[in-house]
């Protein structure tokens, strides 16, 4: 299954990613991860990326869309893959759209992991990193357990703050994702591969609730994209289902409600009326206005 988890810094793509390895058996690919390595490796592009990644910016794209080129020539991607962290703009959108037609590997589901802005904050000043087998924890929410040990060193896990963690970065990285990241949001719902989860809460709840659409998604394949459909039969109707899909369901305008049903009256004679539409289920609201989505 190949799988765009998509999420501000902070939402758990990370952690989501890694219970993906093990329950699907394909890889996690993070951008972010591949350009710590570099940044670790001080090789020239680390270097280079290091002080762009501790203002909390993106990036250059062509770094970028040069490490994911060479990640997914690799063999262990063949049963799918899981990205976290790319793409994060419209262009690497579009780079990555056109690789994978290339390499006749679509995307089969893009999942955004939508969290309250203060719990991001939260998340992300607690989270750490060991230093040695890599394993990301949260101070708040989940620490090593007691006597837990590292696996590489065999003591305690030896944690250790991202540079890029801090309060002041945060807010730009935040900011980074709103301007760049979340039309991607759009991008991937006019593709018809975009689903949405509430992740905050417990962990294993957000688990369930992204695997029950990643099964989703196996079940239903996504639709192709919408230009191809369009050309072929215009289907007017069905593009407009397909896209209120991605969005609430809203209640039916008061007008046309109104017109249709002077119209039954008018008909009523000849015709039976028909049953009004199902009311579409309520969603729940945001929990507050700044979720980012
Ligand atoms: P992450 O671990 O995904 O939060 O990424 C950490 C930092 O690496 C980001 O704040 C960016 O500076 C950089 N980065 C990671 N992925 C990308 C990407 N796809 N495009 C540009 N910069 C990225």
């Amino acid at each position: 299954m190949r799988i765009v988890l998509l999420g501000p810094p902070g939402s758990g793509k990370g952690t989501q990613s890694q219970r993906l390895i093990q329950s699907h058996g394909i890889p996690q690919i993070s951008t972010g991860d591949l350009l710590r390595a570099a940044v670790a490796a001080q090789t020239k592009l680390g270097i280079a990326a290091k002080s762009v990644m501790d203002a909390g910016k993106l990036v250059d794209d062509q770094i970028v869309l040069g490490m994911i080129r060479e990640r997914l020539a690799l063999p262990d991607v063949a049963p799918g893959f899981i990205l976290d962290g790319f793409p994060r703009n419209l262009s690497q959108a579009a780079a990555l759209e056109s690789l994978l037609k290339q390499l006749g590997q679509p995307l089969d589901v893009v999942v955004l992991l939508q969290v309250d802005n203060d719990e991001l904050v939260r998340r992300i000043g607690g989270r750490r990193t060991c230093r040695h087998c890599g394993r990301v924890f949260n101070v708040f929410t989940s620490p090593p357990a007691p006597g837990e040990t590292c696996p590489k060193t065999g003591g305690p896990h030896d944690l250790f703050q991202r540079p890029d963690d801090n309060e002041a970065t945060v807010a730009d990285r935040l900011k980074v994702y709103d301007e760049k990241t979340s039309p991607l949001a759009k991008f991937y719902a006019d593709r018809g591969l975009l689903r949405r989860i509430d992740a905050e809460g417990d962990l294993d709840v957000v688990t369930a609730r992204l695997e029950a659409v990643l099964a989703a998604a196996v079940k239903k394949p996504a639709a192709r994209p919408v230009t191809r459909r369009a050309k072929k039969k215009a289907p007017a109707r069905k593009k407009v289902a397909r896209k209120a899909a991605s969005k609430p369901a809203r209640k039916p305008a008061k007008k046309s409600a109104k017109k249709s049903a002077k119209k039954s009256a008018k008909k009523s004679a000849r015709k039976p009326v028909r049953k009004a539409a199902k009311k579409p289920a309520s969603r729940k609201a945001p929990a507050k206005a700044r979720r980012h989505r």
